[in-house]
C-alpha cells in the first residue's frame, strides 16, 4: 500500500546515497515525496540511491551545482558529510572542508532558493561535551566537542541558525546519537555495530577502545529517519536544536555481549587505548522531540540487532 503524507511535496536530501540518506529517501518516496540527491558517492554508492530519485552527483561544495538541484524544492536535508569522529583528529582540515565548508555551501543555496522554506541539518550527539556517567543530555546543556568531527557539527549548527534566521527560513539542528541498522558502509571509523558483526563473522577478535565501559545510545536508523520526518513534517515546532537517540544508554561492551550471544560467536575482545576525542557517556534526553517533532522510538535494541545480525535490509 503507498502511504501518503509528502505527495505534492519536493525534498532535496545531501548524502542521500549514505548509510541514513537511502533509508530516508526510500521511506520519504513511499510517503510521495520527490526526492533529489546530492551525493558525490565518495562513501554512499549509486546503487544506494533510491529508485525514483533524481541524482546529482557532486560535490556539495559546489554552489552551482546545489542552486540546480533544489530547483523547485520546498526542503533540504543537509545530510553529506565526512562521517569520522576519530579520524577528524588527524584529518581536521579535510573534516572542516567538507563538514563546515559543505554546510555553509548548502545553506548559501538554500538562502537563495526562493522555493525552500524548511532546512533540516543532520548535527551529532558529538557536539556535547562529556557528562556524569548514565545522565542523559538535554538540548539545553554544554556544548563542548571534544573533536574536530564535533566541532564542526558545532560550528555548522551555529551557522544553520543565523544564515537560517536572517532569511526567515524554518531550521532544525537534529543532535543525532549512535545510528545502527541495516546498510551501513564497513569503515574503520564508524558503526561500532556493523564493525563487531563484520569481525564476528570473520572469526576476528573486537577492537575495544578505552575501557569498554563508555556508554553510548545506540538509535536504529528507522527511528532516526522518523526523526528526520518530523522535522519536515512538524507545522508547529520552533526552529531549534532536537536530540535523536533511543535515550537508553548501553556500554560498548554489553552491545559487544548483546551481539556475540546473537551470533552464536565466542567473545574476543582486544583493548586499544581510548583516543581521547570520544566521550565516556552518551545518552540523548528526547523530551523536546517527542513533544514537538512527534518522536517516538519504535526499535528496540535487541529488535534492532536481531535484524542487522540476521542481515536484513
Ligand atoms: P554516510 O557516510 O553513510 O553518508 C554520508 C554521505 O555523504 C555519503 O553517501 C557520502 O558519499 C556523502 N558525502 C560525503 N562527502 C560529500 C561531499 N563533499 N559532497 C557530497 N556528498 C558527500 O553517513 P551517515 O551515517 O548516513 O550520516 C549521515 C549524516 O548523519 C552525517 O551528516 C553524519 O554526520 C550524521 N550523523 C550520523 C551518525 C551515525 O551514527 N551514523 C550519528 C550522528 C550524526
Amino acid at each position: 500500500m503507498r502511504m501518503t503524507g509528502f505527495s505534492g511535496r519536493k525534498i532535496a536530501v545531501t548524502g542521500g546515497a549514505g548509510f541514513i540518506g537511502g533509508h530516508l529517501t526510500r521511506r520519504l518516496i513511499a510517503m510521495g515525496a520527490e526526492i533529489t540527491v546530492v551525493d558525490d558517492l565518495s562513501v554512499g554508492r549509486r546503487e544506494g540511491v533510491a529508485a525514483g530519485a533524481h541524482f546529482f552527483e557532486g560535490d556539495v561544495r559546489d554552489v552551482d551545482l546545489l542552486r540546480r538541484a533544489l530547483d523547485g524544492c520546498d526542503a533540504v536535508v543537509h545530510l553529506a558529510a565526512r562521517v569520522a569522529l576519530r579520524d577528524s583528529l588527524a584529518n581536521f582540515r579535510k573534516d572542516a572542508e567538507t563538514n563546515i565548508g559543505g554546510t555553509l555551501a548548502v545553506l548559501e543555496a538554500v538562502r537563495d532558493s526562493e522555493s525552500v522554506s524548511r532546512f533540516v541539518f543532520a548535527s551529532s550527539m558529538a557536539v556535547y561535551g562529556d557528562t556524569q556517567l548514565g545522565q542523559a543530555v538535554r538540548e539545553s546543556d554544554l556544548v563542548a566537542p571534544a573533536s574536530p568531527y564535533g566541532i564542526a557539527k558545532s560550528a555548522a549548527e551555529l551557522y544553520v541558525k543565523v544564515a537560517m534566521h536572517a532569511c526567515e527560513k524554518k531550521w532544525f539542528n537534529l543532535r543525532i546519537f549512535n545510528t545502527y541498522g541495516p546498510g551501513q558502509a564497513l569503515s574503520p571509523y564508524t558503526g561500532v555495530v556493523t564493525i563487531f558483526r563484520e569481525r564476528m563473522l570473520r572469526g576476528q577478535p573486537l577492537i575495544v577502545y578505552g575501557d569498554g565501559r563508555q556508554i553510548r545510545d545506540y538509535v536504529h536508523v528507522a527511528d532516526v529517519v522518523a526523526g528526520l520526518i518530523g522535522a519536515l513534517q512538524s507545522a508547529d515546532a520552533d526552529s531549534g536544536a532536537y536530540n535523536i537517540g533511543s535515550s537508553v544508554g548501553t556500554t560498548v561492551l554489553a552491545l559487544a555481549d548483546r551481539m556475540g550471544k546473537l551470533m552464536g560467536a565466542n567473545l574476543e575482545i582486544e583493548y586499544e587505548p581510548a583516543s581521547g576525542v570520544e566521550l565516556n557517556n552518551s545518552i540523548a534526553d528526547i523530551e523536546m522531540a517527542k513533544k514537538y517533532l512527534g518522536y517516538a522510538p519504535t526499535v528496540s535494541l535487541d529488535a534492532g540487532l536481531t535484524g542487522v545480525v540476521a542481515g536484513n535490509a
